[in-house]
């Protein structure tokens, strides 16, 4: 990782924050139904970063297990932002970043779109992205 600018991921009411090194290793989004129930939107916007890419933490997270062991998420206890969670890949974990939370234009886009069997038909990516009817990888 050559690059050392820094991106800071904050809830709403920046109770928690986090700082993240270097370029994401992919920003995906996703139409799942647990996406759209997880963040209230349509499609969920993550960005995964390898663990140490996380170089400072502000504040203390409240966690959520999902009970099949998918993924680990950390919200603020007070605004309930969710702004970060591990997913089991393999023997190591990867982290994603709620995109929305960076609030920085210059965050690079979703390269691709996944589980595309439950997008609105509103939803219309720009032309080009690649898309998978269920996940990706
Ligand atoms: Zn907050
Ligand atoms: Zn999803």
């Amino acid at each position: 990782m050559t690059q050392a600018f820094e991106r800071v991921a904050s809830c709403w009411c920046g109770d928690l924050a986090v700082t993240m090194r270097g370029e994401p290793m992919l920003v995906s989004s996703c139409c799942c139904t647990r996406c759209q129930r997880r963040t209230g939107s349509f499609f969920g916007v993550t960005v995964y970063f390898h663990p140490d890419q996380m170089v400072a933490q502000r504040g203390t997270p409240s966690t959520f297990q999902r009970p099949d062991g998918e993924a680990r998420f950390h919200f603020c206890a007070r605004c309930g932002s969710n702004l970060w969670w591990f997913v089991p890949d393999d023997d190591e974990e990867v982290l994603g970043v709620a995109g929305g939370a960076f609030a920085d234009p210059t965050l690079p886009g979703p390269q691709r779109m996944v589980y595309t069997s439950t997008r609105h038909p509103f939803v219309r990516p720009p032309d080009g992205l690649p898309e998978f009817e269920d996940g990706a990888d």
